[in-house]
């Protein structure tokens, strides 16, 4: 067993350049869901060059695979996700999306640069025992990646037996770190709301029911949920994000029907189950309240991502060795946001860190913003902090 002689980051500092550039052609070049072919392709150049042991098609995403000393006695399994969002870009520097429509909003052509350029030193150095398994994922964004490499034999083919996974974190510091054991992303449900009424004249309300009327009531009773039937200790969001009903260029029809579509965020399996249920009750009951008829079709998505305490705690000590104790936040709130990474840490024990990104001179966008960009300051802390969790594991 070799001792981590020295703090990654440093390590990985010399390779920043190399992969600044690789980030921000990945950047101009966004790739959404599972068609990543260019991305892909230009992390295996990479992998190629580095000679490093690569294993593709693995639920669209691949796996890289790096032996240290004693490989057989342990795998850590380390996550970056590859794909953009469906979303148009408003920024206007060299690196912008060349592509209309599409952008990397949430950073994960820094988390996928991140990975290689943690790769990248640990396939040089190669101070750790065990085998490291890089694991490059499409599909995040509410497309199914991690479940469809885990499908594919993920956990299966490769004997990894811990997990863990780095999101940049826009409102927190350079340099910084959140860790925490317990819940650190929302389950995430999609709800589907049909009414049905009866159409007719509008100057005659009276000989119709008016499913707009309807929709109005639901909308404000959803929000008396969160405000009076959950615990205010809990956290959770209920949110309509779309209405649809009637035609624009009628003004005096009363359509027969309305639909709404929106997302639940929750944190705790009972407040998302209370609130189902109430979903359900206020749906069907305020339609028939107005002699119209309702349904919920409520659809769960991704279970809420909660870190194993052991593993955080590990990576927290690990992470107080490279960044030092003052830099790692222990209390951040989790995010409402949700995360696919939650079907990994289900299988494996393991941990999603948020690293910081905000500069000090640079003003906070948030991840989605059009106006967003990674930080490439974070890259040697990024990488350095995934090697970390590799060099450190004889450590723990
Ligand atoms: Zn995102
Ligand atoms: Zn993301």
């Amino acid at each position: 067993m070799k001792k981590p002689i020295n703090n990654p980051i440093e390590g990985i500092r010399r390779l920043q350049k190399e992969y600044v550039a690789f980030r921000r052609d990945l950047h101009a070049h966004p790739e959404i869901g599972f068609e990543l072919t260019r991305t892909k392709q230009k992390v295996i150049e990479k992998l190629i060059a580095l000679n490093i042991e690569f294993h593709d098609h693995i639920g669209g995403g691949l796996v890289a695979v790096i032996h240290g000393d004693n490989p057989e006695s342990r795998g850590i399994g380390l996550r970056a996700d590859m794909d953009a969002l469906p979303m148009q870009e408003e920024n206007n520097f060299d690196h912008a999306s060349t592509i209309r429509g599409r952008m990397h909003g949430c950073g994960h052509d820094g988390h996928t640069a991140m990975l290689l350029a943690c790769g990248h030193y640990l396939q040089e150095t190669r101070r750790f025992s065990g085998t490291a398994y890089l694991i490059f994922q499409p599909a995040e964004e509410g497309g199914g990646g991690a479940k469809a490499m885990i499908r594919d034999g993920l956990f299966e083919r490769f004997s990894i037996d811990r997990v863990f996974a780095l999101h940049n974190w826009p409102s927190l510091s350079l340099g910084k770190v959140a860790i925490q054991t317990g819940a650190v992303m929302a389950a995430c449900d999609r709800i589907f709301i049909d009414i049905e009424g009866r159409g007719g004249h509008a100057a005659h309300p009276h000989l119709t029911i008016d499913p707009v009327v309807v929709a109005g009531h639901i909308i404000t009773a959803t929000q008396s949920i969160v405000a009076r039937n959950q615990d205010p200790f809990d956290s959770a969001v209920i949110s309509i994000c779309g209405v649809e009903a009637g035609n624009m260029n009628a003004m005096n029809v009363i359509p027969r029907t309305a639909r709404m579509i929106g997302t639940v965020r929750t944190f705790k399996p009972q407040v998302q189950e209370m609130i189902q249920k109430r979903l359900h009750e206020v749906v069907t009951s305020i339609a028939a309240a107005f002699g119209a008829t309702a349904t919920l079709r409520y659809i769960t998505i991704d279970p809420a991502t909660i870190n194993d305490a052991a593993q955080a705690t590990f990576a927290k000590k690990v992470a107080a060795r490279l960044f030092g104790d003052d830099n790692i936040i222990s209390d951040l709130k989790p995010s409402m946001g949700a995360e696919d990474f939650t079907y990994m840490l289900q299988r494996k024990p393991g941990a999603y860190l948020r690293i910081g990104q905000l500069g000090a001179t640079s003003r906070e966008t948030f991840l989605h913003n059009s106006e967003y960009d990674f930080n490439d300051e974070v890259i040697p802390y990024g990488a350095g902090l995934l090697a970390g969790l590799v060099e450190d594991i004889d450590h723990e």
